[in-house]
């Protein structure tokens, strides 16, 4: 198994892509939750990627890249920095000084703490394709448009959104793409049991829980090591579409 664990919420419906006014104001539930830091707190860095698109896929991702402002989020602010890719990241480094909740039921190790973790919003409208270690690509021909294109490509890297897209419209004859209906293998982070994930880790909007190497050793103890109920119910509030939830460990 890897060591960076990752926790990945996404509509279950691939294509879904909210609205700029349901992601700011998921913006502001985060904020106001007390579940990302405000831009003056102390113990944590955050930042906001406006990803530009990539010149090769070798490189790395040009970007737009500035601080948050402590304003409330506006449907308008949204629309604005997400022409390409928005990828809005508040890296909690100590999370008792960045006086924010552990988004986590428990803390793995309470004596050597405070938690680390960095939760993203990722949005873009392609769609991104994650695999690793512990998920698996797609066939080749799953991803190919009826008159053959492949529509799976590389960009340019960046952090913590990974290098791989999926065109959502083929750009030889116009189709749209859906990946909902095709299927990955996923396997499980202890065991390494294959199960298929349908859809595949796909989408055009996430919200990412990234715990970096903060999380359990011990499966016994990660079996127990899931979001809490509280932080999920904002993705319900503002989101409202079924989701699915994946660990990868890269
Ligand atoms: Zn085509």
């Amino acid at each position: 198994m890897g060591v960076d664990c990752r926790v990945w919420i996404f509509p279950k419906e691939r294509g879904f892509r909210p609205s700029a006014e349901q992601i700011a104001f998921l913006a502001n539930g985060l904020r106001e939750g007390g579940w990302v830091p405000r831009p003056e707190a102390a113990g944590q860095k955050s930042q906001v990627s406006e990803l530009l698109p990539g010149k090769s896929a070798e490189e790395k991702k040009l970007a737009q890249v500035q601080e948050f402002d402590s304003e409330p989020f506006t449907p308008g602010w949204v629309e604005f920095h997400s022409q390409h890719e928005l990828v809005m990241e508040w890296h909690v480094q100590n999370q008792r000084e960045a006086g924010v909740q552990y988004p986590f039921v428990f803390d793995p190790y309470p004596d050597s703490g405070p938690p680390y973790f960095y939760i993203r919003l990722i949005l873009g409208h392609e769609y991104f394709y994650w695999t690793g270690e512990n998920v698996m690509p797609f066939d080749e021909a799953s991803t190919k448009c009826v008159c053959q294109e492949q529509l799976s490509y590389w960009t340019g890297w960046a952090h913590g959104v990974g290098s791989q897209r999926i065109h959502r419209a083929c750009p030889r004859c116009g189709r749209g793409f859906d990946p909902s209906g095709r299927a990955c293998e996923v396997l499980d982070g202890w065991t390494g049991v294959s199960t298929q994930l349908i859809g595949g880790l796909t989408f055009c909007f996430a919200l990412v829980v990234d715990c970096h190497k903060y999380f359990p050793s011990d499966e016994e103890v990660g079996r127990r090591f899931h979001l809490r109920a509280e932080f999920l119910d904002l993705w319900r509030t503002f989101i409202e579409v079924p989701y699915e939830q994946v660990f990868t460990f890269d």
